[in-house]
């Protein structure tokens, strides 16, 4: 037989971390200035923080900058914000923010063509670095394919600046690798679906530095952003490796999308990404009470009710969460849970 398998994989050309590396930003730009035209993507937040002082650099640099602010990532902001940039037709997209305008302008650029640049305002969670993008549409949170960026710069002088739990969140975020790895192993074994080994052992290692670490995760301390940051952008190539979130999603993020098409409460996506891998763990006859204890380490609530969760959702959305992407086989199954097995998965881990 003849040999015909290939693979193709998008990797950002530049990555910078670390103190202050918003002001290398501008040499960034050249190749991809042809019309000298820059369009910045942020909320009115994540302008204050950094876009304003992106846009003065640019502009100081010789360049036509348009500055939008969008809400949060949903379709109708995606629509308007996309019919904003076709009129302008930048050279590059930069997107500033921590979770929701990175999705937008990951979409964008997957959609318009035009290449982005992800400046990521917090640490909450491993998007900053990876071709998938969540975009709420209307009460479903679906997640769509997206452009990697060409760059990302992540300056941990100013993600410091967000509120700790954001933080750890992304931590947590990183640390569901571990499940979603098993997943995929599962799915290997059980559906025959092709795994790459470097993805999956580079994905578990991020979780396991973090899981490690998790001491050395502090409030108001610029290492602990610079060590969880490595983290998610070595979560993110693990991502790129394997052209898919495959590494680093699996059944305890099918369960966080399941919260979060339920109303979420107040719980934020790593939370619930911290929540579902326990559960998840559990499931997999594995040590959950490890992960519990990292993530207590972390001041990482797992308690359902510490998010304004009532316990029937929680039940309910684990029960039910493999029906958010069938196509992506997990411990979770292809049926649903009983809901007296799904709460009792809940209450032996302490969740509900
Ligand atoms: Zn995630």
């Amino acid at each position: 037989m003849e040999f015909e398998k290939f693979k193709a994989m998008q990797f950002p050309r530049d990555i910078l971390v670390g103190h202050k590396v918003l002001h290398m930003l501008p040499s960034l730009i050249p190749p991809y200035s042809k019309n000298r035209s820059v369009l910045i993507l942020a909320g009115n937040t994540t302008y204050q923080i950094a876009g304003e002082e992106i846009e003065q650099m640019l502009l100081e640099s010789g360049y036509k900058v348009t500055a939008i602010k969008a809400g949060e990532a949903n379709r109708e902001n995606l629509i308007s914000a996309e019919k904003k940039v076709s009129k302008i037709m930048p050279g590059i997209i930069i997107g500033v923010g921590g979770g929701s305008k990175i999705d937008l302008t990951k979409k964008i650029a997957y959609d318009t063509g035009i290449p982005f640049i992800s400046v990521p305002t917090s640490p909450s969670h491993d998007g900053i670095a990876s071709p998938r993008a969540t975009i709420k549409d209307g009460t479903t949170v679906v997640s769509e394919n997206a452009a990697m960026p060409v760059a990302i710069v992540a300056d941990t002088s100013v993600m410091v600046r967000a509120p700790f739990r954001y933080l750890t969140a992304g931590a947590a975020d990183v640390i569901s690798n571990i499940t979603a790895v098993m997943d995929w192993r599962l799915a290997n074994r059980i559906k025959g679906e092709e795994i790459s080994s470097s993805a999956a052992n580079l994905s578990e290692y991020a979780a396991r530095e973090l899981m490690e670490k998790a001491h050395m995760i502090l409030p108001n301390v610029e290492e602990s952003v610079w060590i969880v940051t490595k983290q998610i952008l070595a979560s993110g190539t693990a991502m790129a490796i394997a052209s898919s979130s495959r590494p680093a999603s699996g059944s305890e993020h099918l369960f966080s999308h399941a919260v979060e098409m339920a109303g979420s409460g107040k719980a934020i996506h790593g939370e619930l990404c911290a929540i579902g891998t326990v559960v998840s763990m559990y499931l997999h006859g594995g040590d959950w009470k490890k992960i519990a204890e990292v993530f207590e380490k972390m001041r990482i609530s797992i308690r359902a009710k510490d998010y304004g969760l009532d316990p029937e959702t929680v039940i309910n959305a684990l029960a039910t969460a493999h029906r958010i992407r069938p196509e992506r086989y997990t411990i979770l199954g292809e049926s649903d849970l009983s809901y007296s097995a799904s709460e009792k998965a809940l209450e032996i881990t302490g969740i509900i």
